[in-house]
């Protein structure tokens, strides 16, 4: 396994020291892991003077995956756009090819109580949001604010080819293939033809999946049965806009950000792997951040870049274990648990692995 790892600002370098002692524990026991260490962000400015040098892409594009921590920070918010750190995420993302996001949304038992929504609704929670990332009305042209008989006009294009739909679209039912075979697209094909055609695409793709079963939602159902009944769900797929919305409010049912990993893949399941949260510059260098979404985020990477579902399912084993034993760190502590430093619950997660 060739991995390329960015630990990026803030708390990033703290998180990936973690998970990368994960990736030890493999290593010696006799896992074949190649590792690289290269800059992305704020650290890759100071540097380079850019966001994603070309020393990082070189690393990036001979790896079978990317392990990002986080970027950015106010820094480098005064920086010309070309030079701010968050280009390099997106320049990073585009150079790969990853057009496909993965976002779990699990709720850890231990931490029901951390959610805006009633324990007994959120009890058990596990969904998958497979969200497009390299199309739609986020990148359709013609796009821009004109002046058109004296008026300001903007304009943007929500526009899919089909390719581009069956692409996501397998990926997502190979997802639910490997868990509960029940996979459901949400378009909102009553008033926008673009996810018409979304829908039929997903149509005609199903066939290829007899065993999963396959359903439909429209966008604005969708939003709503998420916090009326998310459990009826277990993965989702849908285009750039709708999903940038959902996967945000999916992951906010869990009420822990510094829980959450996420996936964005290319066609040939070379991925990059990185939490759901940012760089944290409020608590960075002070030992405090919870590494558990980027240990997740390694666990990810076993699953969708190298097929190890054993070493997977082993990583959330062990995380689950450290909160079934009351350790948290400050982002998710409560009365009567233990709270413990970054690297403590890294300690923790080790010993159980
Ligand atoms: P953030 O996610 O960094 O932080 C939001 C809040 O959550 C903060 O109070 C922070 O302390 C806390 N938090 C986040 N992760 C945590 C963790 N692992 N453990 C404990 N607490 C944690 O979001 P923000 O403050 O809006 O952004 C900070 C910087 O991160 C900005 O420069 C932003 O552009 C960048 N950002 C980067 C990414 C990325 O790299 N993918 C994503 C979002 C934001």
């Amino acid at each position: 396994m060739k991995i390329c790892y960015l630990p990026g600002d803030g708390i990033g370098p703290e998180i990936m020291a973690q998970a990368l002692r994960v990736l030890d524990v493999f290593q010696s026991e006799g896992m074949k892991i190649e590792r690289e260490e290269a800059l992305l962000g704020g650290a890759a400015v100071d540097a380079t003077g850019e966001p994603y040098p070309p020393a990082t892409q070189q690393l990036a594009r001979a790896a079978d995956a990317v392990l990002l921590a986080a970027v950015g920070g106010p820094k480098w918010d005064v920086l010309p756009r070309p030079q701010r750190p968050e280009r390099g995420l997106l320049g990073i993302r585009k150079d790969l090819n990853l057009f496909a996001n993965l976002r779990p949304a699990v709720l850890y038992d231990e931490l029901k109580n951390a959610s805006s929504l009633k324990p007994e609704v959120v009890s058990g929670l596990d969904i998958l949001i497979v969200r497009e990332l390299t199309g739609d009305i986020y990148f359709g042209e013609p796009r821009g604010i004109t002046v058109e008989n004296g008026k300001r006009v903007g304009r943007n294009t929500m526009i899919y080819d089909e390719d581009e739909i069956r692409r996501i679209g397998r990926v997502a039912f190979e997802a639910a293939r490997k868990r509960s075979k029940k996979l459901c697209s949400v378009d909102k094909m009553n008033v926008l033809e673009t996810t018409q055609l979304w829908r039929d695409v997903m149509i005609e793709i199903s066939a290829e999946y007899p065993d999963v079963e396959l359903s439909h939602m429209l966008v604005d159902n969708a939003a709503m049965q998420l916090v009326r009944a998310p459990k009826q769900f277990d993965v989702i797929v849908t285009g750039n806009i709708f999903g940038d919305i959902l996967s945000d409010q999916a992951s906010m049912l869990t009420g822990s950000i510094g829980m959450l990993p996420s996936a964005s893949l290319d066609e040939n399941n070379k991925g990059m792997y990185e939490p759901c949260h940012g760089s944290a510059p409020d608590i960075a260098g002070k030992n405090l951040a919870n590494p558990l979404a980027m240990i997740l985020s390694v666990a990810m990477m076993m699953r969708y870049s190298f097929a190890d579902e054993t070493t997977a399912t082993r990583i959330e084993t062990a995380v689950k274990k450290v909160l079934a034993a009351g350790l948290r760190t400050g982002d998710i502590f409560e009365e009567g648990m233990q709270r413990v430093s970054c690297t403590e619950m890294g300690d923790a997660v080790i010993a159980r692995l």
